[in-house]
């Protein structure tokens, strides 16, 4: 059995690059039944982009090896090689693995690897591999231009044309004489990023944004808004958070940033602009989209490529109430403005009891209104600290010592199948851990439940970054009763001042603040690219039976439409592949149709228990 108890550096380095060097062996004489009893029998690979353009993972040796003997054989690797030192780490029951990065090349493209190995005592060499990550880092005819690959002008010329830097900036994020190749629906967090890693593969880009300034959609929220994650998690693509900021970033410093960071990276967005409508033409490959711009006339442009980047689904979900009409006081939703209401010593009903009902309701309390909140169902409520970090460990222990890019490899060398079965036992211990606040809560009522699948709040944040709360105070006022809570009822109806539940009961209200969510995106896509798009595309977040989200920042059943969304270290993480699936589409490497649909693997060998989260 191999152990590397005790082990030097260079001893480490060697059982990795000799594991390493078998591997590849195996791979160039296209033994999958040897590659595949490499692999742990619980073990799982993840591949993003290598095999097949899209985002696959397989668990266990037979899913593994029937899945190499396809796609392998299409999309070939080699030259698989030790990238850095080895180092040791635990996952799960394992709790001593050997972890590396690797490199590797497709001969178009050039790929970066992580493994996990694991220590069986039956196996004759002794070692598995627990996880295994491949992923596309540039296309080799295409590469970024980053770095020591950064854009170099010729300074010698110096009459060129007469126009300098600001003059062609000027010109390109005009788009006066040519239409850009890719339109970017949405100027937030993940637009943008996806518009900066595409303008690093010279791809033309436009931003549209139907705000007036960029980050507009965090100076309109709420006025108390911080991140309620940690700065570690949070960096931009290419380029992090100055170290003098502090952990949680209030919502206008980030708004400001948004702002920065299209100007630095040169990014073309027009603001005050509307996406209308888009149709695709499959004979010219080409969308015809249509936008309203900020002098009130419309733009028709032929992008190949589309991506909405619209957010949650930029369409508030508002239930109707009996009676709306007849209520004399104001509803409001909460992606409108909450801040200029006048709420002192105002009787206001918060309906809703996520992320923004909790905020929403505290605010109102500090501003002097009697708040009551509506829960209509359970939610997970975890404290802000120890409980809501400890899934994000693995940043805060990299922040400042790796580069965000490889901290965002190791975790997703974890997929998303594997990840909830380590956060079973996490969120249990979560909760053991946040027994008081959640006791507290269970007293007055309020309806708490531990996901799903029992996975707690990260896997909701993953899945559908709804149906959880993040203790930043709320949780205590309610406990207290400052915030009065009426819980599993419905509106029944509404009076010119009154709000009539379904249990009878009746709340006196001057204001109601609609804190109920968003529709699902595909009725976004309905909106604005009507009912063939939107069913062709199909449902948007969630996981689904292939264990990868379900139509983010992939190729999609519509050629030449994208999403991309979500929180930072998503959009950050997931806008690289996007970018290159566009750009080999665009190069005609691919087509931008999904080659493969996304199919159930059929025979993954049951999970067996993984006690405690621990991937740092
Ligand atoms: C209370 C709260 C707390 C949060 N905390 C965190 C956190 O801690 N960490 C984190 O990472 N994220 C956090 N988020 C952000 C969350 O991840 C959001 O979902 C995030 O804003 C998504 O970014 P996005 O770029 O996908 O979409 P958005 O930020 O919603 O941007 C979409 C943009 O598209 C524009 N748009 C929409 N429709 C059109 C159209 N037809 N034409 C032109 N433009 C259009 C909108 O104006 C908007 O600017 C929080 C959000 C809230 C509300």
């Amino acid at each position: 059995m191999a152990s590397w108890n005790g082990a030097s550096a260079s001893e480490l380095r060697r059982i990795a690059e000799t594991w390493l060097a078998k591997f590849n062996e195996a791979l160039r004489e296209r033994d999958y039944t040897r590659v595949s009893s490499m692999v742990h029998a619980d073990g799982y690979w993840r591949d993003l982009l290598t095999f097949g353009w899209n985002f696959r993972n397989l668990h266990g040796v037979d899913n593994i090896r029937e899945w190499l003997a396809e796609a392998f054989e299409l999309n070939a690797a080699d030259d698989f090689r030790l990238e850095s030192e080895p180092t040791i780490g635990a996952i799960g029951e394992h709790d001593r693995t050997l972890e590396f990065f690797f490199t590797f090349d497709t001969g178009i493209a050039g790929g970066r690897g992580h493994a996990r190995l694991v220590a069986i005592s039956n196996s004759p060499d002794g070692l598995k591999a627990f996880t295994i990550l491949t992923a596309v880092m540039e296309l080799k005819k295409y590469p970024q231009a980053t770095a020591r690959n950064r854009a170099r002008d010729d300074l010698r010329v110096v009459s060129r044309e007469l126009e300098n830097w600001r003059d062609r900036r000027n010109k390109a994020r005009q788009f006066k004489d040519k239409d850009p190749e890719v339109v970017i629906i949405g100027g937030g967090q993940s637009g943008l990023m996806l518009a900066a890693r595409l303008g690093q593969l010279n791809v033309s880009t436009l931003v549209v944004e139907r705000t007036e300034r960029v980050g507009d959609v965090w100076r309109n929220r709420y006025h108390s808004l911080q991140l309620h994650n940690e700065i570690c998690m949070n960096h931009f693509a290419y380029l992090p958070f100055p170290d003098t900021w502090p952990v949680y970033i209030p919502k206008d410093k980030l708004a400001d940033w948004l702002e920065f960071y299209a100007e630095t990276m040169e990014l073309n967005v027009w603001t005050k602009t509307l996406f209308l409508s888009g149709e695709y033409s499959n004979l010219a490959k080409r969308w015809t989209v249509r936008l309203r711009l900020a002098d009130g006339s419309t733009r028709t442009m032929q992008p190949g490529h589309v991506v909405l980047a619209v957010g949650v689904s930029g369409l508030p979900s508002i239930p109707d109430f009996e009676g709306k009409d007849d209520f004399g006081g104001k509803i409001v939703h909460s992606s409108g403005n909450t801040d200029d209401l006048n709420v002192r010593d105002k009787s206001v009903l918060v309906v809703g009891a996520g992320t923004s009902g909790h905020d929403i309701a505290q605010h109102l309390h500090w501003r002097g209104a009697n708040v009551t909140m509506l829960q209509r169902s359970s939610i997970t409520v975890v404290s802000l600290e120890p409980s809501s970090v400890r899934p994000y460990e693995l940043y805060r222990q990299n922040d400042g010592i790796r580069p965000i890019t490889d901290t965002d490899l190791i975790a997703a060398s974890v997929p998303y199948p594997l990840l909830a079965r380590l956060h079973r036992p996490l969120s249990r211990k979560m909760a053991e851990d946040d027994k008081d606040l959640l006791d507290g809560l269970r007293k007055i009522g309020f309806l708490i439940d531990n996901g799903e699948d029992d996975t707690g709040y990260f896997l909701k944040l993953l899945r559908y970054q709804a149906g959880y709360y993040l203790n930043i105070g709320a949780s205590e006022l309610l406990i207290e009763g400052k915030i009065k809570l009426k819980v599993a009822v419905e509106i029944k109806r509404l009076e010119a001042r009154r709000v009539i539940f379904s249990d009878g009961s009746a709340l006196e209200a001057d204001i109601i603040v609609l804190a109920t969510g968003y529709k699902p995106l595909q009725e976004g896509v309905r909106a604005m690219f009507g009912d063939e798009v939107a069913d062709r595309v199909g449902p948007i977040w969630g996981i689904g039976d292939d264990g990868e989200l379900n139509n983010m920042y992939a190729r999609t059943a519509q050629e030449g439409f994208y999403v991309a969304g979500g929180g930072i270290p998503g959009a950050r993480a997931y806008s690289h592949y996007t970018a290159l699936l566009i750009k080999a589409a665009l190069e005609g490497l691919i087509s931008s149709r999904p080659s493969t649909p996304h199919t159930e693997q059929k025979n993954a060998p049951a999970p067996v228990t993984l006690t405690e989260l621990h991937y740092a």
